[in-house]
């Protein structure tokens, strides 16, 4: 089969596009024929080598949507021909947190890679049937970045009324995000870069204020000030190091900041004591419950939930796909068609 993976870590240059084995599903394992992968910052980290480097050739990729193409033994519940959605999170399904549902604090907890490819092979248990309705690149496009902020927004006790200050709105995990949060009753104020454009794309999607910002700016005044000088009840950033210290002062006491990447850098340096004299929570978020996917996937084919595309790249642009998701102003997904 035809994929994409990488020998070494570093910039777009080291995704290869080459003739790679055809995986076979053993016991329990179904083998799914990709028409579409859902690009994810992850698969960048992963890319540059941010989880280690790579003892053997690694195909990235963790959102998929296809058609079943076998079914390795033992397996029931699905026919060849399905068309199916992969649910990325792997775990091991018998400790406590699974049995909870709470896959991702599992000690064997990881998220799939491996959906740059014609073919992938996962656990039944991470197959989930594709509504109807649903193009397989709008299928592909949901895993990731909804099942993340379900779980947090869930978990950060998002409720009516409450208001959330949300860095990078106009990427995939911002518009998931903010149709969750809008789902849920909440205030918006969304933040863009000042080269972003479609505003008015942003509060069609429910943003109630939109800030636009670039690195160095004062983001602080203007929620402070959008805010009765409280702060956000809850602020999401996925950008990390050139805005963590303002994420912390721009939420209230007692406010939760969500930690959910790092895109601008990982390393961040505050004093503690603004951190605990205002009784504030950091909640790291990673993926998400199993349960989250197969819940969510039928709001979209009932339009409750919009998938957004900002572009789609045959799978052997890869490359591009990836330059284009770290230089542009998105308003979407990147999606790799196959
Ligand atoms: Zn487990």
């Amino acid at each position: 089969m035809r994929a994409v993976q990488v020998r070494e870590p570093g910039g777009a240059t080291v995704l290869q596009y080459q003739e790679v084995v055809t995986p076979e599903p053993g016991c329990g394992e179904v083998l799914i024929r990709l028409r579409a992968a859902g690009v994810n910052h992850r698969d960048i980290w992963v890319r540059q080598g941010a989880f280690g480097g790579f003892a053997t050739p690694r195909i990235l990729g963790s959102d998929g949507a296809g058609e079943i193409e076998a079914l390795g033994d033992g397996v029931d519940g699905f026919q060849v021909g399905q068309r199916v959605v992969l649910n990325p999170g792997m775990a091991c399904g018998a400790c406590r947190f699974c049995l909870g549902g709470e896959q991702p604090s599992c000690a064997k907890f990881r998220i799939f890679d491996g959906t740059y490819a014609e073919y992938a092979v996962v656990p039944q248990t991470n197959v989930v049937p594709m509504p109807s309705g649903l193009t397989f690149a709008e299928a592909a496009s949901v895993g990731v970045p909804f099942i993340t902020a379900e779980d947090f927004l869930q978990k950060a006790g998002a409720a009516p009324g409450m208001t959330l200050l949300l860095w990078a709105a106009n990427g995939g995990l911002g518009l998931a995000t903010l149709q969750l949060a809008k789902r849920r009753g909440m205030r918006v104020i969304a933040v863009v870069r000042s080269t972003f454009k479609q505003t008015d794309r942003l509060r069609q999607f429910g943003a109630d204020e939109i800030i636009r910002w670039d690195a160095g700016d004062d983001v602080l005044s203007e929620v402070m000030s959008l805010t009765q000088q409280q702060g956000a009840d809850m602020t999401v950033d996925s950008l990390g190091q050139a805005t963590f210290e303002q994420s912390l002062e721009a939420t209230r006491r007692g406010g939760v900041v969500v930690s959910v990447g790092s895109t601008t850098g990982g390393l961040v340096s505050f004093e503690l004591g603004r951190l605990f004299r205002r009784r504030q929570s950091i909640l790291g978020a990673y993926l998400g419950s199993s349960a989250i996917l197969p819940r969510i996937l039928p709001l979209f084919a009932r339009g409750e939930l919009v998938p957004v595309i900002d572009h789609t790249f045959p799978l052997e642009q890869a490359d591009q796909a990836h330059e284009h998701l770290e230089t542009s102003s998105v308003f979407g997904k990147i999606i790799l068609e196959l």
